[in-house]
């Protein structure tokens, strides 16, 4: 018996000799501060790329800072870590852990304060009843100790379900992380006392349908009872819920409680754009976490608007803030890779866009500074969901009936890694987000002909709406696979040439729409020679047209154009 208990030892004190003997004394701080706490943190230093990918699929790195990693364990993880043989550092917190606690509602208004558990109750539904028309309140979900999960809609006509886009913000995953949970609040408030100036919060609200969950974990953060003590990083189970969503790679891992009731909660809607806001370090940090060598089909997308959210941060911020990476900006993974985090789930696995905002080098921050942080930030949160009114966006819709039909939206040599979307089931509408440049999207449903709109040309922070129409392909006679056709010059003044391609010799139809779909122009019976096909568009106001020609076989050839 001894002797089996002494060889795992012997090996080890060969692999680390200077190591066992301040990991053991450590150890039994380590299981104390957990027992007390709910967690522990440890810092080591910093093991190489590959290495720390390799540790960051076993425990919760929380942050990587110069060459030091810094890592939350729960009970649940002890033992793992431990197990890896890691020189580390305890961090010994603080005998007890607490931020200032508001006394009251009104006073846990003026966002200096931190509020209790049922003063964040008692605000969400003050919200929701001061501003009825354009706030209520939804129940996400419970917790494991069965605390509500609470997510504020705010949008004018809130009762209805508009055809509007739907934006998402999530604060306070890890429950430790503090500071977005309150600016999150102050935020909804923000949005409602705004809302009549006639600017950019009524804009949103108007045009958007907005979703605020202040707090994800509140678990976590009412660890220690109903005001602020010792809160955990983790849910009540131990685990870390921005480590636990299903992965791109393998959707079979079944996560948590709080994360099962966020993605029933985030499937039910249609968010196109959303952020998720952390603590502990200053950045904003774009798709993937779990992939280094991937980049995404939208990166250059994801960087502009997180430069964007960074930079008037900066316009605005008195100190050296969130300036870390590149300026406040970094991919994921190039940070390090984390396993599971909701962030990729979104983009990934539901078509969404989403980014991961780190608030504040510190996780707890003190109440005092939250007005700060608010002041750096509010105009980053406001000009963030804007984005959500740029790109292409439009409806698809049955050629014959004008219903709204369910079709993948697609960028052939762009989209990649599931990055296509589809266009709502039940309003036909999609958004593609893109940035500047020329544009061919193409539309496929089951049951349709495939349509590509080609030449769709997006400048920076501007909308293009166009209506596809697509035809049964059970009622309409077959055709052959979607050509592209050339169309100059654009933008058009009085005339439009169409280069006939492959169609040469035939006779076509020709129909023109203008952007929600109306048939503006038919031409029967067009001779399409040699030469380029001549059609005069001078009756056309200016604004964005869709080109059909319809060739004998019944093949329908799209491209869109501007004219001015
Ligand atoms: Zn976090």
């Amino acid at each position: 018996m001894a002797l089996l208990k002494n060889i795992p030892v012997l090996i080890f004190l060969v692999l680390s000799p200077v190591l066992y003997g301040q990991q053991e004394d450590q150890s039994e701080a380590l299981a104390e501060i957990i027992e007390k706490y709910g967690q522990a943190e440890v810092t080591f230093a910093y093991p190489g790329y590959s290495g720390l990918t390799g540790i960051g699929r076993l425990i919760s790195i929380s942050s990587v800072v110069d060459d030091r990693v810094f890592a939350v364990l729960s009970s649940k993880d002890v033992d793992t870590f431990l197990s890896l043989g890691i020189k580390y550092k305890l961090i010994i917190p603080d005998e007890t852990k607490s931020v200032e606690s508001a006394l009251s509602v009104q006073e846990a208004m003026n966002w200096d304060l931190y509020p209790t558990y049922p003063q964040y109750d008692t605000i969400m539904h003050k919200l929701a009843g001061d501003y009825p028309e354009l706030c209520m309140i939804d129940t996400i979900g419970y917790s494991l100790e069965g605390r509500l999960i609470l997510a504020l809609k705010i949008s004018d006509n809130v009762g209805e379900d508009e055809d509007e886009p739907e934006v998402f913000y999530t604060s306070t995953m890890h429950g430790d992380e503090l500071q977005g949970y309150v600016l999150m609040l102050r935020f909804a408030e923000h949005l409602l006392e705004n809302y009549q100036g006639g600017g950019q919060e009524e804009k949103l609200v108007d045009s958007l349908e907005i979703w605020i969950n202040p707090l994800a974990n509140p678990d976590g953060t009412y660890n220690g009872g109903d005001t602020i003590t010792n809160p955990t990083r983790f849910n009540s189970a131990g685990t870390d819920l921005n480590r636990d969503f299903p992965d791109p790679m393998d959707p079979s891992i079944v996560p948590d409680h709080e994360n099962m009731e966020m993605i029933g909660f985030m499937r039910e809607r249609n968010f196109v754009l959303s952020a998720n806001f952390h603590g502990g370090y200053e950045v904003v940090n774009f798709p993937w976490d779990r992939w280094l060598g991937k980049i995404p089909a939208d990166s250059v997308w994801f960087y502009n608007i997180s430069r964007k959210y960074a930079d008037t941060v900066h316009n605005h911020s008195v100190e050296t803030y969130m300036d870390s990476y590149n300026d406040g900006v970094v991919r994921g993974a190039v940070w390090y890779v984390i396993y599971g985090g909701r962030q990729d789930f979104v983009t990934y696995a539901l078509q969404g866009r989403e980014v991961t905002i780190e608030l504040d080098i510190t996780k707890e921050t003190p109440a005092a500074r939250l007005p700060l942080l608010w002041n750096y930030n509010y105009r980053s949160f406001l000009g963030y969901l804007e984005n959500a009114f740029y790109g292409i966006h439009g409806k698809v819709i049955d050629d014959d009936t004008g219903e709204p039909v369910r079709a993948k939206v697609f960028i052939g040599g762009h989209d990649k890694d599931s990055s296509q979307v589809y266009s709502d089931t039940l309003s036909g509408s999609f958004i593609r987000m893109l940035d500047p440049g020329t544009w061919d999207l193409s539309f496929t449903a089951e049951g349709y002909y495939p349509v590509t709109v080609s030449g769709i040309t997006l400048e920076s922070a501007q909308q293009r709406f166009i209506t596809v129409r697509l035809s049964d392909s059970a009622t309409q006679v077959p055709r052959l696979p979607e050509e592209v056709l050339k169309i100059y010059p654009i933008p058009a003044g009085d005339h439009i040439f169409i280069d006939p391609g492959t169609i040469t010799g035939q006779t076509v139809n020709i129909a023109i729409f203008d952007h929600m779909g109306n048939k503006e122009t038919e031409l029967h019976n067009i001779a399409s020679g040699s030469d380029d096909i001549f059609i005069p568009v001078s009756h056309l106001a200016p604004g964005y047209y869709i080109i059909r020609l319809t060739d004998m076989q019944g093949r329908q050839h799209h491209a869109s154009f501007v004219k001015n």
